[in-house]
């Protein structure tokens, strides 16, 4: 038995889903242990270029039992959908709900698009699918568990509750007088729950089965550390626990130790959403860099913000992920780069900080920088370290030192096949 955990170690949009997918090569099971359709996996294969939001990243490999686990919240109309433009692209995966999962309603898109407006200027940068409502109404106990889709007439008792009850949220704090009706969700549930009824089971156990007679799991995050509910940039993070931790309950798996956690990293600071981001690049760089490597989110198209390496928040991001090794990607994005900075701690206020802080120091601190030579070759058909262009083994080793963990793969590419493997 294997057990891997697959987790950004940034603000997300490290390359997880790439990794995930050359990963999933030799796995029996691929397990997404959190978060919603707020995510953007991107996995180029022979095939084209996917994006997947709710499927786990195993779903290119047909041997592999994609697990949708209890941690997630499932927008069951948008797995729908999911589902059949990856069926209408040639790709049936073999998929596996939690009847533990959390459904994530209409009502809860409404909740959060209306929540973001009324913050105004301070909006958190939601994605606006629902995830924060959902989750939240998981903690508060009103959520509905994506398994009372097996029992008819329980749900239909347990939804209309919830319905009076964020009906009646709707018209006092956000002044929406039925935005919605009880039996307009009912609908929808029976409609998309029906559609996915069959998939739906007691994945612990169908997990626990798989450990038990020795087979390869896989536990895929969505974001990054920077963006864990607990450890993050609170409150711009995400509303669940991206944390290799938290795989075993947001998975479902017990008792088994991970025999390895691999933190993706990029090869420079990337992040949508507000919050504060240290390391923010100089506009004329940013803007062409954006381009270049086409940082643009896979879920939302948003133009993401462009920042130069920053190895303490990295630090920090592979220590929380109790990480034992970091797969680099984009390196290839950065060739043609004169100099390359990377940050190597702050100052604030006449401090100097070496490990992560808060946000009210993140908001003003200064980034203090060693600059390094970059490279011109096109290293995207490398597959031997020892074949990249000194400069860029320099760029990884300087990383290597200053984020305390080994880089064991270096990603060259988006395509499946372009990854450097070190020994
Ligand atoms: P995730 O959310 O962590 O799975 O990452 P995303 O898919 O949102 O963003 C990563 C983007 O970088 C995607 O467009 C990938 O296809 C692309 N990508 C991943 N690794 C590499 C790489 O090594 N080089 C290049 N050029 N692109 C990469
Ligand atoms: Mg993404």
């Amino acid at each position: 038995m294997t057990i891997e955990i697959v987790v950004g170690a940034n603000w997300g949009d490290e390359g997880k889903g790439r990794m995930v997918d050359y990963f999933a090569q030799d796995a029996d099971f691929v397990v997404r242990y959190q978060g919603g359709n707020n995510a953007g996996h991107t996995v180029v294969i022979d095939e084209g270029e996917f994006k997947l939001h709710l499927l786990p990243s195993g779903v290119f490999n047909p041997n592999v039992v994609n697990i949708l686990g209890p941690g997630m919240v499932i927008d069951l109309e948008a797995l729908v959908t999911e589902l059949g433009d990856l069926r209408s692209r040639g790709v049936n995966p073999n998929i596996r709900i939690s009847d533990r999962a959390t459904i994530c309603f209409p009502f809860h898109r409404m909740e959060d698009g209306w929540e973001e407006e009324r913050l105004g200027k301070n909006a958190y940068g939601s994605t606006r699918r629902g995830i924060a409502p959902a989750y939240g109404d998981r903690t508060i106990k009103k959520a509905i568990q994506v398994g009372e889709v097996l029992y008819p007439e329980r749900l239909s008792e347990r939804l209309r509750a919830v319905c009076d009850w964020k009906l009646l949220m709707a018209e006092r704090i956000y002044g929406k007088t039925a935005p919605f009706t009880f039996e307009e969700m009912l609908g929808w549930v029976e409609k998309n729950g029906g559609a996915l009824r069959d998939m739906i089971c007691d994945t612990s156990a169908l997990l626990d089965e798989g450990a038990k007679a020795g087979k390869k799991i896989l536990f895929e995050a969505q974001l990054g550390t920077l963006r864990d509910l607990n450890f993050g940039i609170y409150p711009y993070t995400t509303s669940s626990c991206t944390l290799a931790a938290f795989a075993p309950i947001g998975g479902g798996l017990f008792g088994h130790a991970p025999d390895r956690v691999v933190a993706v990293v990029k090869a420079f600071s990337t992040c949508v959403g507000e919050g504060p981001f240290v390391t923010l690049m100089e506009k004329e760089a940013a803007d062409a860099l954006r381009v270049s490597a086409k940082e643009y989110g896979a879920a939302t198209g948003r133009p993401r913000t462009i920042g130069h390496f920053d190895a303490l928040a990295t630090r920090y991001g592979a220590r929380m992920q109790g990480a034992t090794g970091v797969a680099l990607t984009k390196l290839d994005s950065l060739s043609g780069q004169k100099t390359l900075k990377i940050c190597t701690h702050y100052e604030w206020r006449g401090q100097r900080f070496d490990s992560f802080p808060l946000n009210a120091v993140l908001e003003e601190a200064t980034p203090v920088y060693i600059e390094m030579p970059g490279w011109s070759e096109d290293i995207g058909g490398v597959r031997r370290f020892e074949d990249l262009p000194k400069a860029a083994r320099d760029y990884v080793e300087k990383i290597e030192e200053l984020i305390e963990c080994p880089v064991q793969y270096v990603s060259v590419g988006p395509e499946r096949e372009a990854l450097i493997v070190r020994a």
